[in-house]
C-alpha cells in the first residue's frame, strides 16, 4: 500500500498537485514567470507607450530604476483604487495606450518629488492663509 493511502482524497490530491507543480516548474522554467517579472514587464511596456525610459521633465535617462509613472493630475491613488489595485490599473493602461498617454507621464524620482512638493504648495489647504514655519521650504 502506498504511504499516502491514509490521507483523505483532497489532502492527497493537494499534495500531489503541489508536487506536480514543483516538478513542472523545474522542468519548464520558461513558463515560470514571477510576479515581479510581470510587474517589471508591465512597467517597461508602459514606459515604452509613454515615450521611453526618459524623464519627461529633465530628460534623465541613465537608470530605469528611478523612473516613475506619474499621474499628470496627481490622482494616482484614487485611480488605482477605482481599478481595484495598481497592477490592474497598469494592465488597463497598457491595453489602452491612447488613454495612458493623456493621463500619465514618465518622471524621474527627483522631478516627481519636486512636482509633489510644488503642487502641495499650490493645492495647499492653507492657501491664502499665512503658512506655518517648517513645512517643506
Ligand atoms: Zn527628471
Amino acid at each position: 500500500m502506498p504511504p499516502h493511502y491514509k490521507l483523505k482524497d483532497t489532502e492527497y490530491s493537494q499534495k500531489y498537485f503541489a508536487k506536480y507543480m514543483r516538478e513542472y516548474r523545474k522542468k519548464n522554467p520558461q513558463y515560470v514567470k514571477k510576479d515581479s517579472d510581470k510587474r517589471r514587464d508591465m512597467r517597461k511596456k508602459l514606459l515604452d507607450i509613454l515615450g521611453g525610459t526618459k524623464c519627461t521633465h529633465c530628460g534623465f535617462d541613465k537608470d530605469i530604476r528611478v523612473l516613475q509613472i506619474d499621474h499628470k493630475d496627481n490622482e494616482g491613488a484614487e485611480d488605482a483604487r477605482s481599478f481595484g489595485g495598481s497592477s490592474k490599473m497598469y494592465r488597463y493602461y497598457v491595453t489602452n495606450p491612447e488613454i495612458a498617454k493623456t493621463k500619465l507621464q514618465v518622471l524621474c524620482a527627483n522631478c516627481n518629488i519636486i512636482k509633489q512638493h510644488d503642487e502641495k504648495t499650490w493645492k495647499s489647504p492653507t492657501k491664502g492663509k499665512k503658512r506655518k514655519k517648517g513645512i517643506w521650504y
